[in-house]
């Protein structure tokens, strides 16, 4: 099994050190969930020069022949998830949202509305909402948008090593299947991205 190291880097042969500090953003205070996306790049090596520029990413990059990249550290919190997340009641279960609240915002205009159902889902913890930023592992699979639905097809070579990955994940941050999400389940995104991502 794999070790972290005290700077948060995952040791294991199967994992190349490639971390950007630049997308590194103050400190991950807890590990509750990992969110899976594609990068709308063609190579990791496009992926990888951006990131050296800061701004969003995430810790771990899949490369289209399987190859892993640590990208930033585990310690770290990455810009990953989107400012907006989804509301997880609404999308799993209704009867779990607080009704009165939840008929208030959805009669709202959507741009109000996304604000407010964020705002509402924040009060809340993990579980009971979606990962966002300061809870969530983020890990990107190369691969290109395609159109207004769709990406391209996640490599079986990127699958397996994206099964390897949260396997290790699942042990050192004791999490399990239910907390890994793809990033259109949890923002408002392309629904095509990571849809044919396999880690389970
Ligand atoms: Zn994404």
């Amino acid at each position: 099994m794999s070790t972290i190291d005290t700077s948060g880097m995952l040791i294991d042969p199967k994992v190349i050190p490639r971390r950007s500090s630049g997308i590194e953003h103050g400190v991950l205070p807890s590990v509750l969930a990992i969110v899976v996306h594609q990068t709308d790049s063609s190579t990791a090596e496009s992926s990888l020069n951006g990131y050296k520029d800061g701004g969003n990413g995430a810790h771990f990059l899949i490369d289209k022949n399987g190859q892993i990249y640590q990208t930033a550290s585990l310690y770290a919190r990455c810009y990953h998830v989107g400012k907006l997340i989804k509301s997880k009641c609404l999308t799993v279960n209704k009867n779990t949202c607080d009704t009165a609240a939840m008929a208030k915002m959805l009669a709202m205009s959507w741009t109000q509305q996304i604000n407010a159902l964020d705002a509402h889902e924040r009060a809340k913890s993990y579980p009971n909402r979606y990962p966002v930023n300061s809870d969530a592992i983020g890990i990107e699979l190369v691969g290109l948008h395609i159109d207004d639905k769709s990406y391209e097809t996640v490599t079986a070579a990127q699958n397996t090593s994206l099964q390897w990955l949260i396997d290790e994940l699942y042990t050192q941050f004791n999490l399990k299947p239910s907390d890994v999400y793809s990033h259109p389940t949890v923002s408002y995104k392309n629904p095509g991205e990571a849809s044919t991502a396999k880690w389970k």
